[in-house]
């Protein structure tokens, strides 16, 4: 949809079907994190919008799970196709609530629709199976179901992204899904619920409702109504939920926070390794769960690597996510700036090296230079917390043995990176590093029909592939004599 005089809207929540004012009038502020200027405002829910959105979607499941997936399959295509069209639009809204850069927006966009195609199919063949029975006249069938009414709570680093992965799993099983989407970043979100609105989706089959976290999580994972529970967030929060949904007996999937460790041997293609995990680590300015973060290079080229890499930070145009020549924007939020200026001084006064960056840049808005810290000891704390944020760590190893100690050091185990021309090494690293995810000689992370997600702290259950599905499904078995 091409724009002439894009305005940052009002949002509202989507239940049954329409956009809705919280009842209380109640609002919450969006900023632009290049000014910190507020641009918008959110509905923020209450209890009487929580329980209209759940009884929704009760209805939204009844209807929605008797549309065949071939049907189902149609109308969630054309959400896609809405959101191509208004992919200009939707960008526009994401880079003015987020600050990433408009084509990392456009991207987001574009690949959201690309992952809705993947599930409208996948979810035609949600096969169940046929299980040879041990008497004549019997069969045996393992059905799947959908689970029901969904719970999905999502933040603010890929405000359509970390949304759509949930909504279109759970749509292509025959779900209905309640969203509490990020505050911070509510429109693009919202204009990809509207996509499936317009596509038409039955009343209540998707809800959006922003406010305050917790209340949200406590009312929704309780409600009997909900009979899934998934979250993509930070650690901490994503144990207390998963608590929470254990009290209740509510399966959950968690993608939660990582620290990535990225492997570099002397055998790898060195200018390559740099560069591609240069372009990697200041994607949406560091604030990404796969981020590459613990960077362990052979002795040899360690020097020549860090080189590469410190040019690379330094070459970065950092800016306003609305200029076409911005290939890194301002942080999402405050909050960022004041955690990266914590980590830093103390890896600093720890011993690390600051190859380049480690300041707030200007006084206005949320901009950080892209950081590099060399030769950090591991008490530091930016060894142990995920830094999330334009920061790279980059220390020397022997060989690879001490890198992957090193890097199964931390509870966290999403992605992991590595470069080396040995199939000697790669068999190793494929074995023993811990992680729910492993990138070789390039990156090839996160495409919809690959898996997603984690182990250890980084939580469980997948975001992608076959496997997505799978957790919006249930299994009856049924044995019937003919
Ligand atoms: P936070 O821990 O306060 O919140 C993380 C997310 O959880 C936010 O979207 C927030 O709205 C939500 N949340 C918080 N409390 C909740 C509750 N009780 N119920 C439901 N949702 C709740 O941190 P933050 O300052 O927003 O983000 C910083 C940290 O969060 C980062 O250090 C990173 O570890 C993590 N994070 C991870 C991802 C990811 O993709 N895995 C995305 C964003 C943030």
């Amino acid at each position: 949809m091409p724009i002439e005089t894009p305005v940052y809207p009002d949002v509202n929540l989507m239940i049954a079907g329409e956009w809705r004012s919280a009842r209380s009038g109640e609002t919450l502020a969006v900023l632009d994190p290049a000014t910190n200027e507020q641009i918008g405002t959110v509905a923020k829910a209450s209890e009487v919008e929580l329980e209209a959105a759940v009884v929704a979607a009760a209805e939204g499941f009844a209807a929605w799970s008797a549309v065949s997936a071939f049907d189902r399959s149609k109308i969630m295509r054309r959400a896609a196709d809405l959101l191509r069209e208004r992919c200009e639009h939707i960008a526009w809204l994401m880079t003015r609530e987020q600050g990433k850069p408009l084509a990392e927006a456009k991207g987001e966009t574009l690949a959201a629709a690309d992952l809705i195609d993947w599930f409208a199919e996948e979810g035609r063949r949600a096969f169940g199976q046929m299980i040879p029975a041990r008497s004549p006249g019997v069969l045996q069938m393992a059905v799947k179901q959908p689970i029901g009414p969904v719970a999905a709570f999502t933040p603010w680093n890929f405000p359509i992204n970390q949304v759509v992965r949930k909504l279109s799993a759970a749509l292509a099983a025959g779900c209905s899904i309640v969203i509490k989407a990020p505050e911070e970043t509510p429109a693009s979100p919202a204009e990809l619920v509207r996509a499936f609105i317009d596509a038409g989706v039955p009343a209540g089959a998707v809800g959006l409702v922003f406010g305050d976290p917790a209340e949200i999580s406590n009312y929704l994972i309780a409600h009997p109504v909900i009979r899934k529970v998934t979250f993509t967030g930070s650690t901490p929060v994503g144990k207390h939920l998963a608590a929470l949904a254990g009290r209740h007996m509510k399966p959950v999937t968690m993608e939660l926070g990582g620290h990535a460790p990225a492997i570099v041997l002397d055998d790898a293609d060195i200018g390559k390794a740099s560069a591609t995990l240069a372009m990697s680590k200041f994607r949406n300015a560091g604030q990404v769960c796969v981020s590459p973060t613990r960077f362990m290079v052979q002795e040899r080229v360690f020097g020549q690597f860090l080189d590469g890499f410190v040019e690379a930070a330094k070459a970065l145009r950092v800016g306003n996510g609305l200029d076409p020549q911005t290939q890194m924007g301002p942080l999402a939020n405050r909050r960022r700036v004041s955690a990266l200026e914590g980590l830093i001084k103390d890896a600093v006064e720890h011993g690390a090296e600051l190859r380049t960056g480690g300041r707030r840049i200007g006084n206005e808005g949320n901009f950080f230079e892209p950081t590099v810290l060399a030769n950090v000891p591991v008490s530091a704390r930016i060894m142990n917390e995920e830094p999330f944020g334009p920061v790279a760590i980059i220390n020397p190893v022997s060989d690879l043995e001490e890198a992957l100690s090193e890097a199964n050091r931390l509870p966290f185990g999403l992605a992991s990176y590595a470069f080396t021309g040995s199939t000697a090494a790669i068999a190793q690293l494929s074995a023993r590093l811990e992680a729910g995810m492993l990138t070789i000689n390039h990156l090839g992370l996160a495409l919809p029909e690959v898996p997603f997600g984690g182990i250890k702290d980084s939580g469980y259950g997948n975001e992608g592939g076959t496997e997505a599905i799978q957790a919006f499904l249930t299994t009856k078995f049924v044995s019937l004599m003919q």
